[in-house]
């Protein structure tokens, strides 16, 4: 992948995690890049394909492309950050998100959005007056 590509998934994305908004200044490892639908599945490396992820995310999305919506059972797909808006699917509960739909709690799930290292580095930045990212 050239480095251009990969500058602009970053600044596309506002140095934010595309999955869980979280600034990459703020976490201890650097940010990835996210193939949305995974190069398993046959995703392409293009702009319209990549996602800018924090190490969390990434790692717990690995190639999952869907996942089974815990409140159904359904067989979902997952959050799309280039064809899906954050805020249609989740919300924030102060340092917590809550999934709003059936893909946005898939995405939680799977992704483990509230993993307990990721909520306390958001309880810091919210004291901070860092956090959340207006909408
Ligand atoms: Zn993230």
């Amino acid at each position: 992948m050239s480095q251009a590509l990969r500058e602009l998934v970053r600044q596309r994305a506002g140095q934010r995690c595309e999955y869980c908004q979280l600034p990459e200044e703020a976490f201890p490892f650097p940010f990835e890049i996210d193939h949305i639908i995974a190069r398993k599945h046959r995703g392409a490396t293009t702009a319209e394909n990549l996602a800018w992820a924090c190490y969390s995310c990434n790692a717990f999305k690995g190639p999952n492309i869907a996942g089974l919506d815990p409140a159904s059972n359904e067989f979902t797909r997952l959050f799309h950050p280039r064809n899906d808006v954050w805020h249609a699917h989740f919300e924030w509960n102060g340092p917590i998100v809550e999934a709003r739909t059936a893909i946005g709690r898939t995405t939680l799930d799977v992704l483990e959005l509230n993993n307990p290292e990721s909520v306390q580095i958001r309880r810091l930045l919210i004291e901070e007056g860092r956090f959340p990212p207006p909408a």
